[in-house]
């Protein structure tokens, strides 16, 4: 689960990580209540943000550092409402419908810090990285020396002298040094108790004066550990989501959109993961990726079905199926059912294996519906792809 920015630095002022004031608006008049009150306090500026789930809002024209109160007014119309679009967001962008009006900061350097758990390793690890600021990926990909990274030992922890040893490459100053080690820490403990799976403070700045601060903050949560956190769950914002996921989400059917015409319906993630690669293969596309799990019902393929047929690029629909706790036939009862109550005109393809799948062929043949059978995954692979180019 993703949240935004201005959440994701309460969290970590809470764990005593600093960060510049600043408060989120939704409407021009709250921007600019919040703009007037830090200029009140003192501010020599302010910053104006638009908070949404996707990076590399600065080079998308998503963040302004404005002077003055008038300026601050018009940089949050320009960008509350605006369609921002960013590397990460894909070109149709994202709706700004959040600001973050914050305290503008005297930027000394910018520095780079992020925890993410390395799988291969098996552990956490802390990255540093003094080439902070809009470019770490290019950095990452053309000069990955200058990330240094620090493994944390899961029994012990990430330790002070860890922290030390990444402020030391960093290039503080010895007075910095203390300040720098308690920040890490800090985000550390964050880190984990919340169950986070990624931490990125991008950029990690020192200021003018000498002080450090979280300029940015991007905090991915652990879907799996969610139901353990309600505080955390309620950070969620929707409007961020593609509206198709939130709705199986809700059903708890695991559903990713993506671009292509063949609707893929999937027990098992890792056979669902095939299937796109064997529609690949076949030279089509695949609309999505859905795992209905090993145990579904007929009202989460009815559901399914649903969802799959909302998407409007759909041409064919592939029903790959191993039949183990869910048995063939009562898929096949389930699809033939769904099939009739929702009408679909869609072709069907389907590729049955396991436990009853002679039962489930039957069903087929005997509804009344058509659909077509593959023999084998490439055969119905085949199927589906001619389908969707021939489909209406
Ligand atoms: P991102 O582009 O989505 O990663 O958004 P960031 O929050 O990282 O902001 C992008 C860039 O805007 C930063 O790297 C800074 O260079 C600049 N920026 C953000 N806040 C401030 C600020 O308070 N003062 C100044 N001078 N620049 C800022
Ligand atoms: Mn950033």
């Amino acid at each position: 689960m993703k949240i935004h920015e201005y959440q994701a630095k309460e969290i970590l002022r809470k764990y005593g990580v600093p960060v510049p004031q600043g408060e989120m608006a939704t409407t021009l008049d709250g921007a600019d209540t919040a703009a007037k009150a830090l200029f009140d306090a003192g501010a020599n500026g302010v910053v104006i943000k638009a908070q949404i789930h996707a990076g590399g809002r600065g080079k998308g024209g998503g963040v302004k550092v404005a002077k003055t109160l008038a300026d601050a007014a018009k940089y949050s119309k320009d960008i509350l409402g605006m369609q921002l679009v960013t590397h990460q967001t894909g070109p149709h962008g994202q709706k700004v419908q959040r600001l973050l009006v914050e305290e503008a900061s005297a930027i000394d350097r910018e520095l780079y810090l992020g925890i993410v758990l390395d799988r291969a390793a098996g552990r956490l690890v802390f990255m540093a990285s003094q080439a902070g600021g809009m470019e770490i990926e290019e950095v990452a990909a053309k000069t990955p020396d200058a990330i240094y990274k620090e493994y944390i030992d899961p029994a012990v922890g990430f330790q002070a002298y860890q922290a030390r040893k990444l402020a030391f490459k960093l290039g503080l100053k010895p007075e910095q040094i203390g300040e720098a080690v308690k920040f890490m820490s800090g985000l550390y403990k964050a880190f984990v108790e919340t169950d986070a799976s990624l931490f990125e403070i991008n950029p990690f700045i020192t200021t003018k004066d000498g002080k450090l601060f979280a300029l940015d903050c991007k905090i991915n949560f652990d879907d799996n550990a969610m139901f353990r956190h309600k505080d955390l769950k309620e950070l969620r914002d929707v409007a961020e989501e593609d509206p198709l996921e939130v709705e199986a989400s809700k059903y708890s059917l695991n559903y990713i959109k993506l671009d292509g015409n063949i609707a893929c319906m999937v027990n098992g993630a890792g056979l669902a993961m095939a299937t796109m690669d064997i529609i690949q293969y076949a030279g089509g596309s695949a609309a999505n990726f859905l795992d209905v799990g090993g145990g579904a019902n007929q009202q989460q393929i009815e559901n399914a079905f649903e969802i799959l047929l909302s998407d409007k690029n759909v041409k064919a629909i592939f029903i790959n199926i191993f039949g183990g706790i869910l048995r063939v036939d009562v898929l096949a009862t389930a699809v033939v059912a769904a099939a009739k109550k929702l009408n679909v005109t869609l072709p069907i393809v389907l590729r049955l294996e396991g436990t009853n799948v002679e039962e489930g062929r039957k069903i087929l043949a005997e509804s009344g519906l058509k659909f077509e059978v593959g023999a084998t995954m490439k055969d119905a692979a085949d199927l589906a792809v001619a389908a969707a180019k021939g489909g209406k």
